[in-house]
């Protein structure tokens, strides 16, 4: 019984630690409130899902990704895309976005692999609101556009950096603007144009590129029992990520796409998936 509620204790033990560490050691008080802040949502969500509410996704989904999204990107100006986290970088600044980095999409994924995807993202906040939560086409060969979006977004920086701009800071802030605009515009006119709501995150999304080599390795992810299995399929067919959940292998096919989202837990009808 007790044993269900473990993950939600562990999670929020992890990032209370993380909170009281980083708190402690940079004598900042806003990271022991940030990371609780996270922690509490995702362990409230655990708690959520336990207990079979449907929205338990959707609500650690738009309490985390809201919250970075307004808070820290809009009212704090910190560049919380993948400009600001080179931005950061080159100063050497271990601060809020190269931590962001660093624990949701560099090393954490080496845990809870694509989580961040599934239930914090605030771009996927959106896109999982529009009409195609299922892929009507199988995948198609374009995730070869995140790598030239990764480089674009690297050499963008580089050069802003390099034109030693007096007022950089401002146009961080101003970058996070149009760069969330520009995400939410193409997500929307790809999701609506090839049936899929998550073709942004398939194609074009420059994160993903941090996120999946770790994702491989995850120690959180979906198992299949295939001895149970009776291949009806359903689980591919509601995958928003197209992953060959009926597999167990890691080396199944789109393995390091999974969001943990559990759609395809919930479909099975045999309980393989677990
Ligand atoms: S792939 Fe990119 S846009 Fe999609 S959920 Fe992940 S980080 Fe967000
Ligand atoms: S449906 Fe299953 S395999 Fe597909 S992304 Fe969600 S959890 Fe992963
Ligand atoms: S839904 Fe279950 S039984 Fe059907 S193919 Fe997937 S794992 Fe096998």
């Amino acid at each position: 019984m007790m044993k269900k509620y473990l993950p939600s204790v562990v999670i929020l033990t992890v990032f209370v630690t993380v909170a009281v560490t980083l708190w402690l050691t940079k004598d900042n008080i806003f990271y022991l409130f940030n990371f609780s802040y996270i922690g509490i949502c995702i362990s409230v969500g655990l708690l959520l899902m336990v207990s079979g509410k449907k929205y338990a996704r959707r609500f650690v989904q738009f309490a985390v990704g809201s919250y970075m999204l307004v808070y820290l990107g809009l009212m704090s100006r910190e560049n919380m895309q993948i400009e600001g986290f080179w931005y950061y970088l080159s100063l050497g600044a271990f601060e809020a976005a190269t931590i962001h980095y660093a624990v949701a999409k560099i090393f954490g994924p080496l845990i809870f692999g694509r989580g961040w995807c599934g239930y914090a993202c605030w771009t996927a906040m959106i896109l999982d609101l529009l009409p195609y939560k299922q892929p009507h086409e199988p995948r198609k060969r374009l995730g070869f556009i995140r790598y030239i979006t990764f480089a674009a977004s690297l050499a963008l920086v580089t050069g802003l950096v390099l034109m030693k701009l007096a007022d950089i800071e401002m146009v961080m802030f101003w970058l996070f603007i149009g760069g969330n605009v520009m995400y939410y515009a193409v997500g929307i006119l790809l999701a609506f144009l090839l049936k899929d709501n998550r073709a942004f995150c398939k194609y074009i999304c420059p994160i993903t590129v941090f996120l999946k080599p770790m994702s491989r390795y995850s120690l959180i992810r979906l198992h299949c029992d295939e001895s149970k299995c009776i291949g009806c399929g359903k689980c591919l067919r509601v995958c928003p990520m197209n992953v060959e959940v009926n597999k167990e292998s890691r080396k199944r096919q789109n393995a390091t796409e999974c969001i943990l989202c559990c759609e395809c837990k919930k479909e099975c009808p045999v309980n393989a998936i677990h």
